[in-house]
């Protein structure tokens, strides 16, 4: 159908949440959980339920979504809160030979680094061991060359 819009990834759902199908299955869509995160990075997703849009901020693993949340379908907080990891794309403009910086100077882990590259503007390298996750790269990527994704390795 002609506009219609297809989503071609899985939902981010909170961090420290259960398994996908335990989460569709428990969650009630009672929207506490949007309410709540301090940097509002939850909206209403597909079918009503809650998940994270980084492109509205970054995930501070505050915990108080968990705290809101009136059923099971967070574990417990001393577990990983996911496993998520930042990806740089193509459009970079880095990539394109422009100067931009702007993912390092937000990234408070120092996952993000430049590479020096002769005849060239300097290359970001995201060392995935050291990003949390936290999207707060994604925003300020002034062409949304950077996407979240699940590093199930
Ligand atoms: S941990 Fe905090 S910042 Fe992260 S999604 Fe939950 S409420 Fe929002
Ligand atoms: S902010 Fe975006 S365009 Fe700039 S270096 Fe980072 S990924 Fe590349
Ligand atoms: S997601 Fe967070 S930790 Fe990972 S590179 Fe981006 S700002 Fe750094």
């Amino acid at each position: 159908m002609p506009g219609a819009k297809v989503r071609t990834e899985a939902p981010h759902r909170m961090p420290w949440t259960v398994s996908e199908q335990d989460f569709t299955e428990g969650c009630t869509r009672c929207g506490k959980c949007v309410e709540a995160c301090e940097t509002a990075i939850i909206i209403t997703g597909d079918g009503g339920f809650p998940e994270v849009d980084f492109q509205r901020g970054e995930c501070t693993f505050c915990g108080v979504c968990a705290d809101a949340c009136p059923v099971p379908v967070f574990v417990s907080r001393e577990q990983s809160p996911w496993q998520k990891v930042a990806e740089i794309g193509e459009s970079c403009l880095s990539f394109q030979s422009t100067e931009c910086r702007s993912c390092r100077d937000m990234c408070e882990y120092s996952a993000i680094r430049f590479r020096l590259q002769a005849g060239n503007v300097a290359q970001p390298v995201l060392d995935v061991d050291e990003c949390s996750g936290c999207g707060a790269c994604i925003k300020p990527c002034p062409v949304n060359a950077i996407t979240m994704s699940d590093n199930n390795n």
